[in-house]
């Protein structure tokens, strides 16, 4: 099964790869194509004087046609993006074609001159091994490129066979090279494939692991009852503005809210709604902070919330609308309303993290004591006196 799985993957990958180097070849191939006419220019310039000029007239009036009409098609080809199933025929046939044009050379320039002969053989061996680079990605239509131009290059040498000698040796000379070309292609094609199958494993091996990670780090800094942080990542945040407020000069505020009398909840209602009112409380801090807050479960029916560039004023006043919130959205009977306590301490400069969190809890437990269902607010200005470290 195991294996079935990794063949699976494997072959996916494969896959992949085919259509990666056949949307590479593509791309390539349209570049080739735009160089053609230096091709023409050169077999011009050889042939000047030797082959009669009407004759080659004709060949690149035709080639040239056709050329613009193979580049037209693969324009819209590039465009929509290539598929390896889908568009491989029509690609086939276009090489084809292409391989068949410059075959034609022969008939317009060999059979004239010894050395114009020499040079056009040179150029169309030269031409094969140009698009050999090319069609590397996807060798199958370099095979038919090359049967296109040698099919060509033989009817074209078979016809001005009678003035031409060299044309059986030529033919076969030709053939040769190509069928050594063809036989060092394929290896050298898959080791280009699988190098573009490891790339593309590589990447999707990267990017499963990042997303494993960013799973586990959620993990491990969220409070799986509520979906807000947990008291590790609290703690991290914590330090984190206390650092940021002394280095910008900025001041935060911290609200502990403790949920009143929660033991007769659960004693009375169940564990389960216990923790359905856990879920709505967070749900009431939540929504009343701003996106740059901060909010985590401390602990069991506690919460924390840390509000930046917030003194006491206005942290009292997002406090109270959090338990108002609580207060009047009862859980299940209108009757048994949920409430919360809360107390209020802005960091002041040189406080540490634990004295903070000591400042709020002892609110929390003035307010317990004061009647619950209310805000008790520290006073920790006195904390600037504290002697500091030298
Ligand atoms: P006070 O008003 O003084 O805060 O009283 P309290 O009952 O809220 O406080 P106490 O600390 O006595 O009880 C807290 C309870 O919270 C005890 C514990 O069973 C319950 N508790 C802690 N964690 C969970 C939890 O994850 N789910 C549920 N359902 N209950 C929890
Ligand atoms: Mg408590
Ligand atoms: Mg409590």
């Amino acid at each position: 099964m195991l294996n079935l799985l990794h063949n699976n993957h494997k072959l996916n990958f494969e896959n992949q790869a085919r259509q990666v180097g056949f949307q590479q070849f593509i791309q390539t191939l349209f570049r080739t194509l735009l160089i053609t006419p230096l091709g023409w220019v050169l077999i011009f310039t050889l042939s000047y004087g030797f082959a009669p000029l009407d004759k080659l007239i004709y060949w690149t009036f035709l080639f040239f046609i056709s050329l613009i009409a193979i580049l037209f098609c693969l324009n819209r080809l590039i465009k929509k993006t290539p598929n390896v199933i889908k568009d491989q025929k029509l690609i086939l046939l276009i090489v084809t074609c292409y391989g068949f044009l410059w075959g034609l050379m022969a008939y317009g320039a060999m059979g004239y001159d010894t050395v114009l002969d020499s040079w056009v053989l040179t150029m169309l061996v030269g031409i094969v091994s140009v698009n050999l680079l090319s069609f590397i990605t996807f060798p199958k239509a370099f095979y038919f490129l090359v049967f296109g131009m040698w099919l060509s290059t033989t009817l074209s040498v078979l016809m001005i066979l009678d003035r031409y000698e060299l044309g059986w040796k030529a033919l076969f000379g030709i053939l040769i090279y190509v069928i050594s070309l063809l036989y060092v292609v394929k290896p050298i094609s898959n080791r280009v494939l699988e190098g573009i199958r490891m790339q593309l494993l590589n990447q999707s091996m990267a990017e499963e692991l990042t997303k494993s990670l960013k799973a586990v780090s959620h993990q491990a800094n969220t409070d799986a009852l509520t979906g807000l942080l947990n008291r590790h990542a609290l703690n991290k945040a914590l330090d984190d503005f206390i650092v940021k407020g002394e280095r910008r000069n900025t001041i935060f505020t911290l609200l502990m809210i403790d949920i009143d009398y929660f033991k007769q909840i659960n004693d009375t209602y169940g564990h389960d709604i216990g923790d359905r009112a856990l879920q709505h409380v967070a749900q009431c801090i939540d929504r009343q902070l701003r996106e740059e807050d901060v909010c985590a479960r401390f602990g069991g029916e506690e919460f924390v919330a840390l509000l930046p560039n917030t003194n006491t004023t206005e942290a009292v006043f997002v406090a109270e609308r959090i338990r108002q919130s609580v207060e009047s959205t009862p859980l299940t009977n209108p009757n048994e309303i949920i409430t919360i306590s809360i107390g209020v301490a802005t960091h002041q400069v040189g406080m540490s993290a634990e004295a903070l969190l000591k400042a709020a809890d002892d609110e929390v437990y003035l307010a317990k004591q004061q009647g619950r269902n209310q805000i008790s607010i520290s006073n920790t200005d006195t904390f600037n006196t504290l002697p500091t470290h030298s």
